[in-house]
């Protein structure tokens, strides 16, 4: 399959950057206790990213984010465009080439 085909998740998954490996968004333990007893609180609107949902605990009853321990919590730049950064570097783009290319610092990319 070619790299061109897959989805964001994958292309994260991949790369090694996300830490939730093979689980769904929407199949998360909680990040302060690890019960799963989750459910979806609300939803709320990103800067560039469309909308993500807030889980609450059932056990703890703090809330948390979907991206929560994940390297795109807290992120600005839109998804699609660290996507993209992602799979030019897969396909042997070099980081000085990406920063030409992209426009973004070497510090945005690496972080
Ligand atoms: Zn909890």
């Amino acid at each position: 399959m070619s790299t061109l085909n897959k989805s964001s998740m994958e292309v994260l998954n991949d790369v090694g950057l996300c830490q939730e490996k093979g689980e769904a968004l929407s199949k998360k333990n909680c990040p302060h206790c690890y019960s799963k007893k989750v459910k979806i609180h609300s939803h709320y609107q990103t800067k560039g990213n469309g909308e993500r949902k807030m889980f609450i605990c059932q056990k703890c009853r703090r809330y948390f984010a979907e991206t929560h321990g994940t390297v795109i919590a807290g992120l600005e730049t839109p998804l699609s465009e660290i996507i993209k950064v992602l799979k030019a570097r897969m396909e042997g783009m070099g980081l000085n080439a990406d920063v030409r290319t992209f426009g973004y610092s070497k510090k945005t990319i690496l972080n």
